[in-house]
């Protein structure tokens, strides 16, 4: 691995990177199957991460004709990552074993680790032979739709594959480790103004933000529109946020924090709720909902921008979904990608259908979303809210971060890259979009 890191930290050519051995293992973070019982019995919030995440070498496999070996910069905590790793709401092994039954190469995966990750930014060490438009050299970012080219089914929406699996979480062989395997379409060029850490953070948050909110299968925002955005300083929220004021609507952030307020503010979100301050109490007990509650974030919104929100960004779920059917304007939509605090949700139909609502799930993006989403990132009109970075050794701790909220926007993680700061290309472009900008979630985490 040295031989190569020195290589590429060199700006080796292609030829110079096909030429070095390939390892015939990677340092990789992973579960293991033997532990998937471990934390049985317990609460979510006691199952630690750093118990059950494992940084150790594994054998790397052969790759796909369609696939690449990269080598991995640097990664990200996603919060798959986070249910992976305390086995909730199951374990990921299943996925695994449904996977390797698929096909010859499917076998590969089915294995009694489970390296995980679901964003990498890096550099194609190897290609498969069908692989056409991607060569060993080639600085990228990874997104994590897999999917399979020969199923009629995804060719219109491949997010509509019947056999549609996030990578790293679905599948094995991810991005937190130093190789990971990765198929061709997959792909997408690195911004060049960015480093590997600022790189690598993005694809998975922004382009799930992306086909909820700009892609015409999600709730697309006009501009004028009102958009209601839970978690706004986190992963997605904060992708949200920039997505809904670049189209020229307004977001209204809801965080539990005024130092999130803070970093929500300089972000350029001009309403911000902070809802620990408000304290509301959405639920009374496990099993009644305080409607009294609803209608005082409704006013608290109304107070704010003079309406009620066309379409509410949900996805902690349980908690807030009830509240997220009220608050949403006559005819608005709740689109939902997720339900961290539970998913068995509850809500009031008498609201979504005397009021025409709309509930509209939406799951990560196709690969024409990733690629668009990844466009705003290469063109600078979406920065990427990096707060922390950690190394690769200290993955455990990083998802324990998340686990517990405590931190903002999105964690870095450096595999290959020895340090930050690397791999910058377009200081020009650096310049334009400003290291104020792009430093805003770094600078408010330390002040957390
Ligand atoms: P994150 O970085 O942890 O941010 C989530 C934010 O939601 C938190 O920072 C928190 O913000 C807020 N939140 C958490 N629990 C809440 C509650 N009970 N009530 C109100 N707000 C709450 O996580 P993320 O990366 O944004 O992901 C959020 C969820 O989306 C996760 O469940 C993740 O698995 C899912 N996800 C799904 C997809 C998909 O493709 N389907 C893609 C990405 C993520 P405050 O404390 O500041 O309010």
């Amino acid at each position: 691995m040295s031989e190569i890191l020195a290589a590429v930290l060199e700006g080796a050519s292609g030829e110079v990177l096909a030429d070095i051995p390939m390892p015939t293992t990677t340092r990789a973070v992973f579960v293991r199957r033997d532990e998937q019982n471990m934390f049985e019995g317990m609460a979510s919030k006691d199952k630690d991460p750093r118990r059950s995440l494992h940084v150790d070498e594994v054998p790397l496999p052969e790759i796909a004709p369609d696939e690449v070996y990269l080598a991995v910069m640097a990664s990200s905590i996603n919060f798959n990552t986070v249910w992976t790793s305390i086995f909730e709401p199951v374990s990921t092994f299943g996925f695994l074993d449904r996977l390797g039954k698929e096909s010859y190469w499917g076998r590969r995966h089915a294995l009694d680790y489970h390296v995980v990750g679901s964003d990498a930014a890096g550099v194609v060490l190897r290609t498969g032979s069908a692989v056409r438009k991607w060569k060993v050299g080639d600085e990228v970012t990874v997104h994590c739709n897999f999917v399979d080219d020969q199923d009629p089914s995804g060719h219109d929406d491949s997010m509509l594959s019947s056999n549609q699996r996030i990578w790293g979480f679905e599948t094995n062989f991810g991005g937190l480790a130093d190789i990971a395997i990765v198929k061709a379409n997959q792909l997408m060029p690195k911004p060049a103004h960015l480093t590997w850490e600022e790189s690598a953070v993005n694809a998975l948050c922004n382009s799930t933000s992306y086909r909820m909110l700009v892609s015409r299968n999600g709730a697309p925002v006009t501009q004028g529109d009102k958009v209601l955005i839970w978690g706004a300083s986190g992963g997605i929220g904060s992708f949200a946020v920039q997505h809904v004021l670049n189209s020229g609507a307004t977001p209204i952030g809801v965080v539990s924090s005024e130092a999130k307020a803070a970093t929500l503010r300089e972000l350029g979100c001009e309403y911000v709720i902070n809802r620990g301050e408000k304290n509301y109490q959405f639920w009374k007990d496990p099993h009644t909902q305080d409607e009294s509650e609803w209608r005082r974030l409704g006013k608290d919104i109304r107070e704010l921008v003079g309406d009620d929100p066309d379409i509410v960004f949900e996805h902690p779920g349980r908690s807030t979904m009830g509240a997220s059917v009220f608050v949403a304007k006559r005819g608005g939509t709740i689109i939902t990608c997720a339900a961290t605090s539970g998913y068995m949700i509850e809500y009031d139909n008498r609201h979504l259908w005397m009021k025409l609502k709309t509930i509209k799930g939406s799951h990560f993006s196709n690969y024409r979303e990733a690629w668009s989403a990844n466009q705003t990132i290469v063109d600078g009109k979406v920065v990427p809210p990096l707060s922390a970075v950690f190394t690769l050794e200290d993955v455990g701790e990083a998802a324990y971060e998340v686990h517990h909220n405590r931190h903002e926007g999105k964690i870095g993680v450096l595999c290959v890259a020895p340090r930050e700061g690397l791999g910058v290309s377009d200081p020009v472009l650096r310049a334009r979009v400003g290291e104020d900008r792009l430093s805003i979630f770094r600078r408010h985490d330390k002040e957390m």
